[in-house]
């Protein structure tokens, strides 16, 4: 994920020229050496590579939450694999 913010509405992905079109994901987002996931994150995701931009806006509030993790009030574990020591 880049925390570079898109130019403008309707630019082309800045790495395959595909088009940009606005989801709304789950996303991770690192911020001081942690790792938060936040819901419902308008983000702008390229069509054809998958290469994906915040809004400067959301890049803020995306750090404000990180910020404030202390706040979040779920937490999610998942299975966490190592694919270099995993068997066959
Ligand atoms: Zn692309």
């Amino acid at each position: 994920m880049r925390s570079k913010t898109k130019k403008m509405l309707g630019d082309p992905c800045e790495y395959c020229d595909g088009t940009v079109e606005l989801r709304q994901l789950r996303v991770p987002f690192h911020f001081k050496g942690s790792t938060i996931y936040v819901d419902n994150v308008p983000v702008w995701v390229c069509k054809k590579c998958g290469e994906r931009y915040f809004d400067a806006l959301v890049f803020k509030k995306l750090e404000n939450i990180a910020r404030q993790r202390q706040r979040i009030q779920k937490m999610v574990s998942f299975p966490l694999a190592d694919y270099a020591t995993a068997p066959i």
